[in-house]
């Protein structure tokens, strides 16, 4: 096919403008983002020639290469991976029709700070090119196939897409240095990169040798190439020779954010089951948390090679947000999405790593309460459906939970169910509970009248996903969980002598009155009962403690059932 013209889709142009200005503190990037494509592309091809070795066309050594000419002021990474075709380079990098584009597009504001961050979750990737280079030419050739393409783009509206010749597979990008860029023309500086984000790339990140020098200062020319990083998979060092900083790119690269993990968990794990974790958890929820077609999970390697990036089979639904990788030992090669759904293998592989995260929340809970604040922010609501999704786990995960109550001053959700009991009244054995559609209709119930007065708290649950937690979780520590605006309440143990002659005194007053509610609400209610629950309120409504709640009732109708 001849050499056509193609539009961006107005999202890239977007993108890339955004990028360019958001990200220009730190250009260095670009190299890491190409690095971190060439590097999945290698994985990707030594995955599918696992059933079809033809594929590695005789050479079976994976690797990167990074060049740049001063002269033509270039610099070039070539990797031998998988390649792409040319509807591929259309799809991947031509347009960004990705689930979720839409909605982080709809959800920038103007404000670059806020804005950078965004793009940072979406993934900077290919386009961070863009930011050192006017052109950039993109010559790719699909393992297997015969045919190459090459790409190019000047980053503005469109891109140029032609058929070429490539003998070796794979892709090689070449990046036309914008004016001013030349300080990334220096052996020293792209070296220096390397090293500080892409060093734990499992393959060989290969330069030209450095020249050497004799013994008059002459200057040898270097012979051949070597590796710039260490080129072992960071996951199987050992913890004490892995920096912070190390542990910090890494997440980077395998979670595609671009900021800095609140927390990980690092460890090789012998028995049943032989495998090493890396887990991470990150400060910021993705944008697509709640998307059903989320594009990152935690990825599965077998003996070092990549398997599949997974989003629902690793880890449960709760801790969808989870980063990292998984490596065993004792998996086949050729595991697919069907074997690990079946699998009792992987089933005791999740089990450990589910508790190595909980672990790792706990230390969090623990030792950097301010850090778990921040988590909770940002991944409080999905860590509670964990209470209905994983049994064995309920209690480890009630233990993690923090909640809005009476007891403290607005809607943050600060309070632990430890810290409640901690504060319960004497003969108190019941945590109470409202839930309500807003914090505010929480806080302002008729129901915590009494409870206020008599100085008992009240936990305020107003996330959507309260009503599915308070159904699962019915106590803690010996004590049940109970709603202030279910069934019969029983505040006997806090009311004096006085009070209790006083209630007596006015269930028998009101008898009548009752009887007489009763016959006017006919089948309307269930029940009409003198209670001392209110305060100031004359009246209120109350479900039998097993009936639906009023919150989950209307949840339920909104949600069309
Ligand atoms: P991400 O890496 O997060 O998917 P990128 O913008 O970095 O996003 O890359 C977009 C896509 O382009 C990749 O998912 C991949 O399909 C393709 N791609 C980029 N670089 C390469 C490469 N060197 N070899 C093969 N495919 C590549
Ligand atoms: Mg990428």
């Amino acid at each position: 096919m001849s050499k056509e013209t193609l539009g961006f889709q107005t999202e890239v142009k977007q993108l890339l403008h955004l990028m360019i200005h958001a990200l220009y503190s730190n250009k260095e990037i670009f190299l890491r983002e190409l690095i971190s494509n060439a590097s999945d592309a290698c994985d990707k091809l030594r995955f599918e020639a696992l059933d079809n070795g033809a594929l590695f066309e005789g050479d079976g050594e994976l690797k990167i290469q990074l060049s740049f000419d001063k002269d033509a002021r270039t610099i070039t990474i070539a990797d031998n991976g998988i390649g792409m075709r040319r509807d591929e380079v259309i799809a991947n990098i031509g347009t960004i029709a990705r689930s979720g584009t839409k909605e982080f597009f709809s959800q920038l504001t103007g404000d670059s700070a806020k804005d950078s961050h965004l793009i940072g979750q979406f993934g900077v990737g290919f386009y961070s090119a863009f930011i050192v280079a006017d052109k950039v030419t993109l010559t790719t050739r699909r393992a297997g196939q015969t045919d190459a393409v090459r790409w190019e783009s000047a980053g503005d509206g469109e891109f140029t897409i032609e058929d070429v010749e490539k003998p070796g597979r794979g892709t090689e990008i070449v990046l036309h240095l914008k004016e001013g860029e030349d300080e990334f023309l220096n052996d020293w500086r792209l070296r220096a990169i390397v090293t500080k984000y892409s060093d734990h790339i499992s393959l060989p990140i290969l330069m030209k040798k450095r020249p050497e020098y004799d013994d008059e200062g002459k200057e040898i020319p270097g012979d051949g190439v070597e590796a710039v990083n260490q080129a072992n998979a960071l996951w199987t060092r050992n913890k004490s020779d892995i920096s912070d900083e190390q542990y910090q790119e890494f997440y980077k690269h395998v979670a595609h954010d671009f900021d800095e993990p609140l927390a990980w968990s690092h460890a090789r794990i012998e028995g049943r089951q032989e495998y090493t974790e890396l887990l991470y958890i990150p400060k910021r929820a993705p944008f697509d948390l709640y998307d059903r077609d989320r594009r990152h999970g935690v990825k599965l390697y077998v003996k070092r090679v990549f398997i599949l990036e997974d989003h629902d089979k690793l880890m449960p639904q709760y801790l969808r947000f989870v980063r990292g990788v998984i490596d065993s030992n004792d998996l086949p090669l050729n595991v697919s999405r069907e074997i690990l759904q079946q699998s009792k293998d992987v089933d005791t592989i999740r089990a450990g790593c589910v508790k190595k995260v909980l672990g790792l929340l706990e230390d969090l809970r623990d030792n950097r309460p301010d850090d778990y604040a921040v988590f909770w922010q940002e991944f409080g609501k999905v860590l509670k459906e964990g209470t209905g999704e994983d049994f064995a786990n309920k209690d480890r995960i009630a233990g993690l939970l923090r909640f809005a109550s009476t007891h403290g001053e607005g809607d943050a959700q600060q309070v632990s169910l430890a810290d409640y009991i901690g504060r319960m009244k004497d003969g108190q054995d019941r945590i109470y509970y409202i839930t309500a559609d807003s914090h505010a209709a929480a806080s302002h119930s008729p129901h915590l009248e009494v409870f206020r007065k008599k100085g008992i708290e009240v936990l305020l649950l107003s996330d959507r996903v309260d009503e599915w937690l308070v159904s699962s979780l019915t106590e803690f520590d010996g004590r049940k969980l109970q709603s202030v605006a279910k069934g019969e309440l029983d505040l006997s143990a806090f009311a004096d002598e006085a009070e209790k002659q006083q209630q007596e005194a006015a269930a028998e007053a009101l008898k009548d009155v009752v009887t007489a509610i009763k016959d006017a609400l006919g089948e309307q209610v269930k029940d009409v009962r003198v209670t001392t629950r209110l305060t100031d309120s004359p009246a209120c409504l109350v479900v039998e403690n097993f009936d639906m709640s009023g919150n989950l009732e209307r949840l339920l109708k909104s949600a069309g059932q």
